[in-house]
């Protein structure tokens, strides 16, 4: 095999948008996958492009629009829209509803946080509950799952990158250097290694090691036809996105009891061209995917009403990746030359992940310097592999 500038692994949203980055900018980038392109969350997530909270996030948010606008200039099938659809924090505590419109109006003005109930609400969205009350924020671009990785993909093959779908590939190290990557036994060479494998990266890194400073957050994710959809994104109003404590073993074997209200549950709902996506269960191991779909109903119908009925169209699960504070590893590994990894974006990868995976891109092309990168995404700040 022909030596290359830069190997990635992992086809998810993060690699293959490092690889078009990179060969964009003219480098020879050989991209692994184990799988297939977008196996997994790339290609089963919810399917909304939408705005964080946390200001490092918004950053790297905003840097993920950028490069929307730069993949559709290449990759016509791709459009992410020019006005967002709306998101709808939906709840029954009008207080609540105040509480959020006041924090988003405080920290981001933009996304014109508005408060809305009775008679203005379901002129809005007639198919909520009749009971609830919102916060509106203009925010949220629905897109099918894999479209942004797919053409992140489609520009990286015209530009040169060779993918390749292997079995699972480890960088390989000369003492403290990178010097390529591990794939069926031997080393093919490379003048520096991308971990881009989602949760899997720590095990990439470190395999049988303790270094884990990702895990995986498993979510269930239901296609609904709902005959008259919401067009916003809804999300409860009290939606623990990443609950603190990881729901424990316990949970992932037993789902809810029919109507009962489950901790690992959270309702949001995700307007798309034919049936909505209904989500979200926070597991920390795999599940069976229909021993969930009562409890996603139960969850969704106190909010729309008709989910408690409608047609089923599909089901899909899919692991996300979480760090330890909710922010992505993003950069150089300290403690291997030539090493990069690009990790971590929990729930919100469609919405941040090129914008880190720009970042590393520019860092390696000398774009920027290294150490551009916001320190608060350093690989290494839980310690490093052995
Ligand atoms: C239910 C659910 C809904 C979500 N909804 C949204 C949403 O609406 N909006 C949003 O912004 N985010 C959402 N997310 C989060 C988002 O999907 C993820 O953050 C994002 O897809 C992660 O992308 P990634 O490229 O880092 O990893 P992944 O998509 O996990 O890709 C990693 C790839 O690496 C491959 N791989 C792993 N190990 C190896 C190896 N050793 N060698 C070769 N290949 C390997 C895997 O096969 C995989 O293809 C959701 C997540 C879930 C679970």
């Amino acid at each position: 095999m022909v030596a290359v500038d830069v190997a990635v692994i992992g086809a998810g949203i993060a690699g293959t948008a490092v690889a078009a980055f990179l060969a964009d900018g003219g480098m020879r980038v050989r991209l692994y996958e184990r799988s297939a392109i977008a196996a997994a969350a790339s290609g089963r997530n919810s399917g909304i492009v939408q705005h964080p909270f946390d200001p490092l996030l918004v950053g790297l948010y905003r840097a993920t629009l950028d490069a929307y606008a730069w993949l559709a200039e290449r990759e016509p099938t791709f459009d992410l829209g020019d006005d967002p659809a709306g998101l709808l924090y939906v709840g029954h505590d009008r207080e609540a509803a105040g509480r959020v419109a006041f924090e988003w109006q405080a920290a981001w003005p933009a996304t014109t946080p508005q408060v809305l109930e009775g008679a203005d609400l379901r002129r809005l969205e007639p198919a909520l509950a009749p009971d609830l009350v919102a916060c509106r924020l203009a925010v949220g671009y629905p897109i099918a799952p894999a479209a942004a990785t797919d053409a992140f993909a489609a520009v990286a093959r015209r530009a040169g990158v060779d993918i390749v779908i292997s079995g699972a590939v480890t960088p390989a190290a000369d003492g403290a250097t990178v010097v390529g990557v591990v794939t069926d036994g031997r080393v093919e060479q490379a003048g520096a290694v991308i971990v881009a494998t989602g949760p899997w990266a720590p095990e990439t890194i470190d395999p049988g090691g303790g270094w884990r400073p990702i895990r995986s957050s498993w979510g269930v994710v239901v296609s609904v036809a709902l005959d008259d959809a919401p067009r916003h994104g809804l999300e409860a109003i009290d939606i623990a996105i990443e609950p603190a404590e990881p729901a424990g073993p316990a949970d992932d074997d037993a789902p809810p009891e029919s109507g009962a209200r489950s901790s690992v549950v959270e309702f949001s709902l995700v307007p798309a061209f034919r049936s909505s996506a209904l989500g979200s269960t926070f597991l920390d191991r795999e599940p069976d995917p229909t021993a969930w779909l009562q409890a996603l109903r139960a969850t969704g119908s106190r909010f729309v009403p008709a989910i408690a009925t409608a047609p089923v169209e599909g089901m899909r699960h899919c692991a996300r990746p979480v760090s330890r504070d909710g922010r992505p590893l993003v950069g150089r590994a300290s403690w291997l030359d030539g090493l990069w990894i690009v990790a971590g974006h929990g729930p919100w990868g469609i919405s941040t992940g090129p914008g880190s995976a720009g970042l590393v891109a520019d860092a390696i092309l000398g774009r920027t310097r290294a150490d551009a990168i916001p320190p608060e995404l350093r690989p290494d700040r839980f310690g490093t592999p052995l």
